[in-house]
């Protein structure tokens, strides 16, 4: 009998958004009422595809250096349903943390909308803690 210690914990359970709160609505008023402040932030959208057969879970995953409700109103008009979103400490967590998430849904052959690599910002000297590019 094999157990199954703290340490196997994550892997029993969808890591994409453990740490970020939500999904809420995408809504402009629910936007309103749970984003209160400018810190940098990672946030994940999500909307459901559907095939004649099955219905399944697309995502984008992005990041702001600043203004997260703003941010997520450009999506207010598109396919996309929910969102979570976790804030971080740095423009440079918030990079990591983007790069982290789109290894974990392994980008767009996994489940992300996201065509591309994260990129840093213009002037932003860092590198994806993953894949070190
Ligand atoms: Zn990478």
């Amino acid at each position: 009998m094999q157990l199954v210690g703290n340490n196997d914990r994550c892997s029993l359970h969808p890591p994409e958004d453990a740490e970020m709160d939500g999904p809420f609505q995408l809504a402009n008023s629910v936007i309103d009422t749970v984003i209160n402040n400018t810190d940098p932030a990672v946030f994940l959208l999500r909307r459901i595809e559907e095939t004649p057969e099955y219905a399944h879970y697309r995502a984008l995953i992005g990041r702001t250096d600043g203004n997260l409700a703003k941010t997520l109103k450009q999506w207010l008009d598109s396919d996309y349903r929910v969102f979570s979103f976790q804030y971080v400490e740095s423009t440079d967590a918030a990079f990591k943390q983007q790069c982290m998430m789109w290894h974990q849904l392994e980008g767009p052959d996994g489940k992300l909308d996201n065509e591309r690599h994260p990129e840093p910002n213009d002037g932003q000297v860092i590198r994806c803690p993953v894949c070190s590019t």
